[in-house]
């Protein structure tokens, strides 16, 4: 046994003794008054211990770096990240002992940077998303530390077969329902790990269910996928915090996506808005764009005469927008219009009627 063996075995039991004292994540199902014949579902990842979905990648890819021997006992811990994957790590980090450095645009929410604070970790921040990968292994390299990459590793540190992973969970949860097998699971991408593990785990148990991502203004995802090129950049950033890159990342595997959406970004916040008022949940903005894409897959579901259920991702909590996508003054600065998009869905739910935006 090697000296270092002891600490990976006292890490590698830590982190399974955390998740043993965790809970799964609720579904839960939202009424559409006007559309009786089909059911809307929301996994949510928001009641994870660090309140995002970015829990479950943080995990597997801290046992996932560990189990490669990248890190070991006193290893600086690096990542590039739009926030909620650097507070899930942070958490991680400290579990284990290690120090962490998050890599984020300047533009990240200070909820965001309080709560990496909070478990410990150093936060660097650089100019605009682009900037993030490069920024990365300079810290990294200067530190002597791990950049954990999550845009390359979450795709394969996940266990897409199952391993109670979000895909199985959900189909268990869905077990007892009216329609127990989803038409569409509806996602987001920002690494694109959480497409990649539901895609794969559809197809690995032969589910008719087909994955839809949608993806935000100044993001590449739907263009790339639609052209079939990897090699389109650009220089914005995503307006909607957790999702839509500047490049194409390795984690994004189009071939387990059967359809995109582009949704507009006045749009996402709307649905956030929507949904904010019909729960007793306060959903980030992906939930947002999740569930106007989800909406236009129940809409086509309706045009095609078919009952069924839809699944998608309630990914944060939105107090974390509190100053931001639920501050109007916000939106209206930052020209977004969400008052169309506002009727146009609550149209939808109340009557099943669809509109177009003029
Ligand atoms: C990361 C993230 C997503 C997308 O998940 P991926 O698995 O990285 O594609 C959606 N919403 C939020 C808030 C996120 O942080």
């Amino acid at each position: 046994m090697s000296p270092s063996d002891g600490w990976r075995a006292e890490a590698v039991g830590r982190l399974e003794a955390d998740f043993n004292r965790s809970a799964d994540t609720h579904l839960f199902r939202l009424e559409l008054p006007g559309i009786p014949d089909i059911s809307l579902y929301f996994k949510d990842e928001s009641t994870h211990p660090t309140r995002s979905l970015k829990h479950r990648l943080a995990r597997s890819l801290f046992l996932y770096a560990i189990c490669n021997g990248w890190v070991v006992e006193g290893t600086t811990v690096v990542e590039a990240s739009s926030g909620s994957t650097a507070v899930s790590e942070a958490y991680f980090a400290r579990l284990l002992g290690l120090p962490f450095i998050a890599v984020m645009p300047k533009g990240t929410s200070p909820e965001k940077i309080a709560a990496i604070e909070f478990y410990g970790g150093r936060c660097h921040l650089v100019d605009n998303a682009a900037e993030i990968y490069g920024a990365s292994q300079r810290v990294a390299q200067e530190t002597g530390g791990h950049y954990m990459d999550q845009f390359s590793y979450a795709e394969r540190a996940t266990d897409w077969r199952g391993n109670n992973n979000i895909a199985q969970s959900i189909f268990q949860q869905m077990a007892s329902e009216p329609h127990p097998v989803p038409q569409w699971i509806v996602v987001s991408a920002g690494t694109g790990g959480t497409a990649a593990t539901i895609g794969r785990y559809l197809r690995y148990q032969r589910h008719p269910t087909r994955l839809c991502v949608a993806d935000p203004e100044n993001s590449v995802f739907y263009d790339s996928y639609v052209a079939g090129r990897s090699d389109i950049t650009i220089e914005t950033s995503s307006n909607v915090e957790g999702i839509g890159r500047p490049r194409l990342e390795p984690s994004f595997i189009p071939g387990v996506v059967d359809h995109m959406i582009k949704v507009p970004d006045a749009a996402s916040f709307a649905a956030m808005r929507v949904l904010a008022q019909r729960v007793d949940h306060l959903p980030g903005g992906s939930t947002g764009t999740n569930l106007y894409a989800a909406l236009q897959a129940i809409r086509d579901m309706r045009e095609e005469g078919s009952a069924g259920s839809v699944v998608t991702l309630l990914c944060d909590p939105g107090e974390r927008y509190r100053k931001t996508y639920y501050n109007d003054d916000w939106l209206t600065a930052n020209g977004f219009d969400i008052a169309p998009y506002t009727s146009q869905i609550d149209r939808f739910f109340d009557t099943g009627e669809w509109l177009a935006i003029s």
